[in-house]
């Protein structure tokens, strides 16, 4: 795999039993679905360490605008998307196999904002509450309750248009 940033090749390295991909040319890291969860919590270790590895290498400071493709699937634009809803640490992760890459410093950022995996949760919870009680969500909602009478009333008025031709 590649870097998406400088294109050099991503170096493997295990941090407590788990592989993960780095790169050497600009501080950032490679995660496989589900494995930045082992990583984003203060408290494990992993993250601690790898933190610290980090900090060996030239850590570039990413131009944001720039589109990522994914180190897996090279034919793959990543999506930029924050981390989490009240946060300004934006992420790039893969819509095709759901890696996600993290420029130098955005690992250290996601700890300290989010210490436990249960702030992250409650988190992403008022984020939905929030949406759910918006007046376009409401809007939707009562249409949806309308939609129903409405084609009642078409097929009341199609059938009365029938019977009226016979
Ligand atoms: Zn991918």
């Amino acid at each position: 795999m590649k870097c998406p940033r400088t294109h050099q090749k991503l170096k493997a390295i295990t941090i407590n039993n788990i592989e993960i991909n780095l790169s050497t040319g600009c501080g950032g890291v490679w995660f496989d679905r589900f494995e930045l969860e082992k990583f984003d919590e203060i408290h494990e270790e992993a993250g601690t360490l790898l933190i610290e590895h980090m900090k060996n290498f030239h850590q570039l400071l990413p131009d944001t605008s720039a589109r990522l493709k994914c180190p897996k699937d090279p034919d793959v634009v990543m999506m930029r998307r924050y981390y989490s809803s009240k946060h300004q640490i934006e992420i790039d992760e893969c819509p095709q196999c759901g890696g996600i890459w993290l420029d130098a410093e955005e690992l250290a950022g996601i700890r300290a904002l989010f210490p436990t995996q249960n702030d992250l949760k409650k988190d992403k919870k008022e984020f939905v509450e929030k949406i759910m009680a918006s007046k376009e969500v409401q809007a939707y909602e009562q249409k949806s309750h309308e939609l129903p009478n409405t084609l009642d009333n078409i097929s009341n008025l199609l059938w009365s248009m029938l019977r009226f031709g016979r």
